[in-house]
């Protein structure tokens, strides 16, 4: 049977409520219980009136998998277990493991999208690793809605805290890299950190297109239509890349550039950053552990994922997975006697405590 919720928790979900999402109003009492086994609990709002089951908001929520085998088809998946090993671990159809999947994904993008906001950041790093949906050439069938073939994957990541702050599933194009980078953007709080890249061309320009004020051309007394007036980059905006060449598989050159910045900006933002120079390699780190993490992403196998939603459904849970639930070895703290085991998330402010898969799935969103 499903555990009571502790009604100090619990707040009212309706947003025409003067009450909405607001804790210790007292407003929230038992109206009885529901479901088939009548063991959920129903509770109901004194303020408004509204009613509304204890799942409310959660991955949980019209779901009629027990919860229990839905935290088990969301922990292997994020441990990088296949979908047909899972539902001949879990002795249940492979349908039924890709649908939980599709459901709590979609719950754990929402959990992303809503508490990594106004984070402060020293430096974030900008990668793209790519991997395929069903085949490996490209096709899009804009039709059926259908995408297959090369996927990239672009990701944004706080290298202070380990946060991977964004994430974009897409293709290869300049706008793929621009709805990662304005997403990363709009989750910045206070001033603007230290961006590195590898040499694509693509996020200088990116940058260039948010960061920048227009400098009109001064008259020059001629007769004629005046020129535009051009874009100048933002003067705190502080952004350098590094290029690696690579000779039969082996690093045999890194350039590291200043795109937009001086070398006194730049070793400012180092100071206060876990990097000692121009760097990519928290984030490579990072983008590497994912073919771990996520067997859709796995080199070489036959577990690639068969169509875009899962794909990305994967990628939200192992996403979520990383930020609030595996503790970092490298924040994590410990000596001869403790262990004190911290993820991005609490590196970060956004929680103070691990979480369980059980809390991931639970998690009450009301947006
Ligand atoms: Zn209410």
């Amino acid at each position: 049977m499903d555990q009571p919720p502790d009604i100090d928790k619990i707040y009212c979900p309706n947003k025409n409520c003067p009450d909405f999402s607001i804790l210790g109003k007292d407003n929230i009492a038992v109206r009885g219980k529901y479901g088939k086994n009548k063991d959920k609990i129903l509770f109901y709002c004194r303020t408004c009136g509204h009613r509304f089951g204890q799942t409310h908001g959660s991955a949980l929520f019209g779901a009629q998998i027990d919860p229990e085998t839905i935290r088990s088809i969301i922990h292997h998946a994020a441990e990088g277990v296949s979908v047909r090993s899972t539902a001949r671990l879990l002795n249940i159809d492979k349908s039924t493991v890709n649908r939980i999947i599709l459901r709590v994904g979609g719950h754990c993008s929402k959990i992303l999208s809503n508490l990594l906001r106004s984070i402060y950041m020293t430096e974030v790093q900008l990668d793209e690793f790519w991997s395929f949906v069903k085949k490996k050439e490209t096709s899009k069938i804009e039709k059926e809605k259908r995408y297959e073939g090369a996927t990239g994957v672009w990701t944004g990541l706080d290298v202070n805290t380990r946060l991977l702050i964004s994430s974009w599933v897409g293709g290869h194009e300049l706008e793929d890299a621009r709805k990662m980078v304005i997403d990363l953007i709009s989750r910045i709080e206070g001033e603007k950190p230290l961006i590195v890249s590898d040499e694509l061309p693509h996020y200088a320009t990116i940058l260039k297109e948010i960061f920048h004020s227009l400098t009109p051309f001064p008259p020059i007394g001629k007769p004629g239509r005046p020129k535009a007036p051009i874009k100048v980059i933002d003067k705190d905006i502080i952004y350098a890349t590094v290029k690696k060449t690579r000779k039969k598989n082996k690093i045999i050159k890194i350039e590291r550039k200043l795109i937009y910045c001086s070398n006194d900006q730049l070793n400012k933002k180092l100071i206060s950053s876990d990097s000692f120079t121009i760097n990519t390699s928290f984030i490579e780190r990072s983008n590497g552990l994912w073919r771990l993490w996520d067997a859709y992403l796995a080199r070489k196998c036959c577990t690639f994922a068969k169509n875009i939603e899962l794909f990305k459904a994967k990628l939200a849970i192992c996403h979520a997975s990383y930020n609030f639930i595996r503790p970092h070895g490298t924040l994590s703290t410990r000596n001869s006697h403790s262990f004190n085991p911290i993820t991005p998330a609490m590196a970060a402010k956004i929680t103070d405590h691990i979480w369980t898969y059980d809390e991931l799935i639970r998690k009450c969103l009301l947006a």
